[in-house]
């Protein structure tokens, strides 16, 4: 199957990580196959949607026998271009920024954190979990083409003029952790992460929606 040419639905896109880390532990635990029913608790996505999924990746299950890991994992590798690491910059190196340049994403996938940038002189030459912190008004010098991914982990009156250097300089996916909407170009992807909504709407699911 030619993985240049599988056009994979966004959600199930979305997907993909959750998929990859749970089969990268079943590889490495030794087991061949994987049934969807057990994909399906351990990733609690449901079954039927998972042979939706996996019918995008040419992986059809077999009754009774389930999903080859293998052939799964060489697909997610090549589909999260897991061969290559992909960089990115951090922008606001605070209690949050500072958190994920010691965590790094490396244990889970192949993107690197490789700069980030603050305008505290006091953070500014600073080396973060090994990564060195520059002045936000060397951005234009240091943030090429190579560097594809931020994250912004700012205070939110500042994040649109920094998306606005962020976008000049070629960047083109933003990962969000302010509360503020960011406005982009089309062709820049977008994700908004708001902690503080995600713990509310859980407090909130609790009391209204509890579990059985
Ligand atoms: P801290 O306690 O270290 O200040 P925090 O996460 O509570 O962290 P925030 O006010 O949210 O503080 O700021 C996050 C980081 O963003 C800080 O390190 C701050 O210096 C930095 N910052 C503020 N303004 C800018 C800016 N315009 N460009 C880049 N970084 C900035």
């Amino acid at each position: 199957m030619n993985h240049e040419q599988v056009k994979i639905p966004q959600a199930t896109a979305k997907r993909l990580p959750l998929y990859y880390r749970f089969l990268k532990n079943l590889h490495a635990s030794g087991k061949q196959r994987v049934s969807s029913a057990e994909l399906s608790e351990a990733v609690k996505v449901d079954s039927a949607t998972i042979r939706r999924d996996f019918s995008y990746f040419g992986a059809l299950g077999k009754k009774g026998y389930g999903y080859n890991v293998n052939y799964l994992l060489s697909f997610f590798r090549k589909t999260l271009d897991q061969d290559e690491i992909t960089e990115v910059a951090l922008v606001g190196v605070g209690n949050l920024g500072t958190a994920f340049l010691n965590y790094n994403f490396m244990k889970n996938n192949n993107t690197k954190i490789v700069m980030a940038f603050d305008v505290d002189e006091a953070k500014v030459g600073l080396k973060v979990g090994g990564v060195p912190v520059y002045h936000l008004d060397e951005l234009e010098q240091h943030l090429n083409k190579d560097i594809p991914v931020a994250i912004l982990t700012v205070p939110a009156h500042v994040a649109q003029p920094i998306t606005d250097r962020l976008v000049k300089q070629g960047v083109k996916g933003i990962l969000n952790f302010t509360p503020a909407r960011l406005n982009v170009p089309e062709h820049i992807r977008v994700h908004h992460i708001d902690l503080a909504v995600e713990l509310q709407s859980l407090v909130y699911f609790l009391k209204h929606y509890p579990a059985e």
